[in-house]
């Protein structure tokens, strides 16, 4: 998997950009504020993602301009790939895939997948579950198309159920359609549950190898899906899922309607993470927190490859910085192998002679 050009136009402070990248590292060097991550930005939209840092797609458009453009060539699975995104100030965007419109963002996962590590993950730990399901949901969207549909689904119906239950006014309409919904969360939210459990079965022994590499074999990290209470097996069969979930839907009924809010459910979940069966969230010291982040982050890079026999592009965004030297070293060590795009401030000459230095300065590239 190699992208092999990237242009862009009016997106955040470029105006107009072309830029060719090579297999390998490619390195953004530039000081701050320069537009090193919101290259990073544009090539992660193109895998059918949502930006991480940008609250609303209006965001991203230059300022003063109406509709930002990014444009990439890519080659996968040995076939040649043009990706075509148009991001309007208003109303939706258009994607194209070899001139083919792209009518679900998922399909873009198909062509590209990537891998982004950025300083806010070396908290990935510390902060709470809601950063964990956005680890788990990026990762799954790429991998499976059909969860970024039902993921999709998900979020709309506990949005819809959020305001009925907020609803005091329409209270006795609400108790009538109520079931319905309930039915649909648990057929949708049990759906996710299996893809959540299977991933974390995957990527657990795998993210263990990569903590061990780095921490010299001192300790053990185990990582272990937390989701509905009443779930006692999480990768058990759809209707053993579905039944433990309604049980716990109703033992919540009442709290919901007098909190409203949905209580249970997957946006609920969470990935405990523990080093010698201690939780790394109250327990585990700073550089305990970064190898785990940095060996989570690998894990998913190495599990996409075995999915599908291509590692992904890798994005390091002002990473190496913020990490010692035998972290870093272990970085350098495994990117080479696929492709990656890695922005720092200054060259600290870590990345090999062949990697591509390329210099960014105000939304120009050199
Ligand atoms: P750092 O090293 O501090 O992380 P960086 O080079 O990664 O810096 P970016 O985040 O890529 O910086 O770019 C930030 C610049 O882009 C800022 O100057 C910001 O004002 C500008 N910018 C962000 N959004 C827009 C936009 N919609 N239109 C024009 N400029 C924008
Ligand atoms: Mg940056």
């Amino acid at each position: 998997m190699r992208l092999d050009r990237l242009c862009l136009r009016d997106f955040r402070n470029y105006e107009q950009q072309e830029l060719t990248l090579q297999d390998g590292v490619n390195l953004l060097i530039g000081p701050n504020a320069q537009g090193k991550t919101n290259v990073l930005e544009a090539v992660f939209l193109l895998t059918g993602s949502r930006s991480w840092r940008a609250g609303r797609k209006s965001e991203m458009v230059r300022f003063g301009a109406q509709s930002a453009f990014i444009e990439a060539g890519l080659h996968v699975r040995n076939r040649d790939f043009e990706i075509r995104m148009t991001l309007p100030l208003s109303g939706r965007g258009t994607t194209t895939v070899n001139g083919v419109k792209a009518t679900r963002q998922s399909r873009l996962s198909d062509v590209l997948r990537c891998v982004l590590f950025a300083p806010e993950d070396l908290s990935l730990l510390r902060d709470g579950a809601a950063a964990r399901r956005r680890f788990l949901d990026t990762a799954l969207c790429q991998l499976r198309p059909r969860y970024a549909e039902l993921l999709t689904e998900y979020q709309k119906l506990i949005d819809h159920k959020t305001r009925l239950l907020r609803d005091e006014e329409r209270r006795a309409a609400m108790m009538a359609v109520l079931p319905d919904f309930d039915a649909r969360i648990v057929t949708v939210g049990t759906a996710l549950i299996g893809y959540r459990a299977r991933f974390t079965a995957l990527l657990a022994p795998i993210c263990q190898e990569i903590y061990n590499d780095i921490s010299g074999g001192r300790e053990k990290l185990t990582m272990r899906y937390a989701t509905v209470s009443t779930i006692e097996d999480p990768s058990g069969p759809q209707n053993e899922l579905e039944a433990a979930f309604f049980r716990h839907l109703e033992s919540h009924r009442e709290a919901e309607l007098r909190l409203g809010q949905c209580l249970s459910g997957p946006h609920k979940d969470d990935l405990v993470m523990e080093i010698d069966g201690r939780p790394c969230r109250a327990f585990a010291s700073q550089g305990q927190t970064r190898s785990t982040a940095l060996a989570m982050k690998f894990a998913e890079r190495e599990l996409f490859f075995r999915d599908c026999g291509e590692y992904p592009v890798l994005l390091l965004d002002d990473v190496l910085s913020e990490l010692d030297s035998a972290r870093q070293s272990y970085v350098v060590e495994h990117t080479p192998g696929g492709q990656a795009i890695i922005t720092c401030c200054e060259d600290t000459g870590r990345f090999s002679p062949s990697g591509r230095r390329l210099r960014v300065e105000n939304g120009r590239i050199f």
